[in-house]
């Protein structure tokens, strides 16, 4: 005896389900999740919800950023290395792309083999900054003080391998000194223990120190390199005080896990350029002190380029330096 409801059912099910598969195919109305593998509100953060607001709008698709943070930035790395390639899951990170297999052992994804790189973001500067309260009145007195104090300094960092720590590392070679280093998920939550007068040094990019220097929760010493910016004349450069050896820009870059098909990269890669193209977006990141790479650099290949050049330059510093996580 054939059950009614299922009889009444049917119909209407053969109705539905046609509809439900080509949906399920199709993966260019689905959601994209954006992994940010630090903290939110740090500068990784910031810059990936400016890029994943302007690239919805583009791609039509909602976009939603994914803090997963830990063991410098590995662990949503590797979320994304396993994730679907089917261009739903991206990666917006750092130089921490390029120096982590040098830093962890047995880093359980590769850089290079597991993922497909769509394109270049921004580059940007880093400054260092102190608790509001060191006492130190320009970069002289501020390089004179870490001298003489630097078995009781504390220098916070977003974890081994992140560009906070790049520039902790080379600051201290640089000075030839060795400064109590603190890991955190992000650098946002060193900020915050630098705002509250627990850490002493951070060396972090503009878009958070500039906003926290602003209304004076935090004192910038010196920008990490040779010249001083223009989002900050009155900061003079580490140049200035006789240290030389490092210049450093971090740039941010999107990739989707490898295997991800070479129209869905285009696709994704053209809604990067368009944002790299927006007036709004490019002033919101220059008020920040960052800069938006040329449209042009949006592409795959400049950030497979860009990912190479890092590798080659940094890893045989940081290999040098002997510093291993694990
Ligand atoms: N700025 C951090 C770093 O040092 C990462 C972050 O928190 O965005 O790499």
């Amino acid at each position: 005896m054939p059950n009614p409801i299922l009889s009444l059912l049917t119909p209407l099910l053969l109705l539905i389900f046609p509809l439900i598969s080509v949906h399920a195919q199709d993966t260019s109305s689905k959601t994209i999740t954006m992994v940010m593998p630090y903290a939110a509100g740090g500068p990784g953060d910031i810059i990936t919800r400016l890029f994943a607001a302007s690239m919805q709008k583009s791609l039509g698709q909602q976009i939603i950023v994914d803090n997963t943070s830990g063991a410098s930035g590995s662990i949503g790395t590797l979320k994304v290395a396993r994730a679907k390639p089917d261009g739903n899951t991206l990666l917006m990170i750092h130089v921490s792309h390029a120096t982590n297999p040098f830093m962890i052992k047995n880093l359980p994804y590769h850089p290079v083999e597991d993922f497909e790189p769509i394109g270049l973001a921004t580059e940007g500067p880093m400054v260092l900054v102190s608790r509001k309260d060191l006492p130190v009145k320009d970069v002289k007195d501020f390089v004179r003080y870490v001298k003489t104090h630097q078995n009781d300094i504390s220098m916070g960092h977003a974890g081994v391998g992140s560009a906070s720590h790049l520039c902790a590392l080379l600051f201290s070679s640089a000075l030839n000194l060795n400064f109590i280093q603190v890991p955190y998920k992000g650098t946002a939550p060193a900020l915050n223990d630098l705002m509250g007068g627990q850490l002493d040094l951070l060396c972090d990019q503009t878009s958070t120190t500039l906003p926290a220097m602003g209304v004076g929760r935090i004192k910038a010493h010196a920008v990490a390199g040779k010249n001083r910016l223009s989002s900050m004349p009155d900061i003079a450069s580490l140049s200035e005080a006789s240290v030389s050896g490092f210049d450093i820009s971090i740039f941010f870059g999107l990739y989707a896990p490898k295997g991800t098909p070479s129209a869905v990269i285009d696709r994704l890669s053209l809604a990067l350029q368009n944002a790299l193209k927006e007036p709004e977006l490019r002033s919101k990141l220059e008020s920040m002190g960052v800069s938006a790479v040329s449209p042009d650099k949006g592409r795959p290949e400049s950030l497979r380029l860009h990912l190479k050049h890092e590798m080659e330059t940094l890893g045989p510093l940081l290999v040098k330096a002997g510093i291993q996580l694990n």
